[in-house]
């Protein structure tokens, strides 16, 4: 059944839900309903290219469910892009989003394309275009996009001028992660790495490690990774190893962060920027550490880099960095504090939230902190309720984590019961 969703990525997140479904003791009739997205909307996307010609890009938007509220979640540009990964990202987004009793379902998107083969001119207008084929099945109250690997605020600005010029007035509260001239909120582009920074001080105060006297690697520079890098730095942290799809950097010494932060303002990229601490991007996450942050893409820890890690706090700011072989492992390493993705990378969606109601209030709050404070209130009360529930039911972290996350949606589908 469903065979569209095939693959690698939606079956890694089908084995987790059946995980959680059994710690749940979840009746076999009930799982495929929660397991598998109500709408996958698949689009054909053509564009001019600035010689004149014309090529057509495939996308993908999969709303997991609508029980709790719209869908919320990201839409990525990338050359891996295909259905089932869209659609594993969606039910991540759903527990992510019940986790933390945001009132959403899960939901991704994405168009498979290198978006740093476009001119600016080529991903606005691929950026609008994929936008205007998804606006029959979107809506502040439908479904609501949000950044993520390989879009950014500028294209969140196309996607929210393209909805609101369909609609005939400004529909500020269709997408999140705006730029603040245009219904942003302040702190929505940090959030996500600043909550990654917060869990991981949570998650050393459990295992009491001295931040200020510890060691970190980051694999992934982009918005996530990099804010992680900055903020660990300033807290003292040495950052031995970086890396991005460039490049990847070791220096046992500590790396010049602020240093790195100025080159990529100006090159975009890591690559080009040492030759001295250059290593290949393969070994970066078997470094030895205290603090590794998986910040890039899915599944790259697997089992046999499972058995070779040696850190003491695993923190994925990544959506599905583990794979549940890999994850079998680290079940027997208990030296290991994991904060699971869903968890961890929450800060994003978190401050999405504040932002959407700050959107249909059309009230803003002046102060950052104000916006930070409130998100890590939210992700301290998901911190808090996954660990001891981990050590209640005698799981994982991210079994805990994804049984919370799957009983909130399983509970609002029982209350409303089955249409017609
Ligand atoms: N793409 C981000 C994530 O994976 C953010 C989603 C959102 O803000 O809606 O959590």
């Amino acid at each position: 059944m469903f065979d569209i969703y095939g693959g690698p990525v939606f079956n890694m997140a089908r084995q987790q839900f059946l995980q959680a479904a059994d710690i749940l003791e979840i009746p076999n009739d009930q799982r495929d309903r929660l397991l598998y997205p109500k709408r996958a909307i698949a689009v054909t996307c053509p564009i001019h290219r600035d010689d004149g010609s014309t090529v057509v890009y495939e996308g993908y938007r999969v709303q997991h469910h609508l029980s709790l509220g719209p869908s919320k979640g990201g839409v990525r540009f990338s050359p891996h892009v295909d259905l089932g990964e869209v659609a594993a990202l969606s039910l991540w987004m759903s527990w992510k989003c019940a986790l933390m009793n945001l009132p959403y379902g899960g939901a991704k998107g994405g168009v498979r394309v290198d978006p740093y083969s476009l001119s600016h001119k080529e991903l606005e207008a691929l950026s609008r275009r994929f936008m205007q084929e998804l606006i029959p099945f979107v809506g502040p109250h439908v479904d609501v996009m949000a950044p993520d690997i390989g879009t950014n605020e500028q294209v969140m600005a196309w996607f929210m001028d393209t909805y609101s010029n369909d609609a005939g007035r400004t529909v500020t509260e269709i997408v999140t992660g705006k730029p603040v001239s245009c219904g942003g909120t302040a702190g929505r582009r940090e959030a996500t790495g600043r909550g990654v920074t917060h869990l991981i001080f949570r998650a050393s105060e459990e295992i009491k490690l001295n931040l200020s006297q510890s060691s970190a690697v980051i694999q992934g520079f982009g918005n996530v990774g990099s804010v992680v890098a900055s903020e660990l730095y300033d807290l003292g942290v040495k950052i031995l190893a970086i890396s991005d799809h460039t490049a990847a950097y070791h220096d046992p010494k500590g790396l010049n962060i602020p240093e790195i932060l100025k080159y990529i303002a100006t090159h975009g990229v890591l690559k080009g920027y040492s030759t001295e601490a250059l290593i290949d991007p393969a070994t970066i996450l078997t470094i030895k550490c205290d603090i590794l942050v998986p910040a890039a893409v899915e599944r790259v820890i697997t089992e046999e880099i499972a058995n070779k890690i040696e850190c003491k706090i695993l923190a994925e700011a990544a959506n599905g960095p583990t794979t549940v072989e890999a994850d079998a492992v680290f079940a027997k390493r208990p030296d290991i504090f994991i904060i699971p993705d869903i968890l961890c990378n929450s800060g994003g969606v978190t401050v999405s939230y504040f932002e959407w109601v700050q959107d249909l209030q059309q009230f803003f709050w002046e102060e950052e902190e104000e916006v930070i404070n409130r998100m890590k209130k939210i992700m301290d009360k998901g911190f808090y309720e996954t660990i001891s529930s981990a050590k209640q039911l005698k799981t994982t972290n991210r079994m805990a984590a994804t049984c919370a996350g799957l009983r909130r949606v399983h509970l609002a589908k029982q209350a409303r019961g089955l249409f017609p």
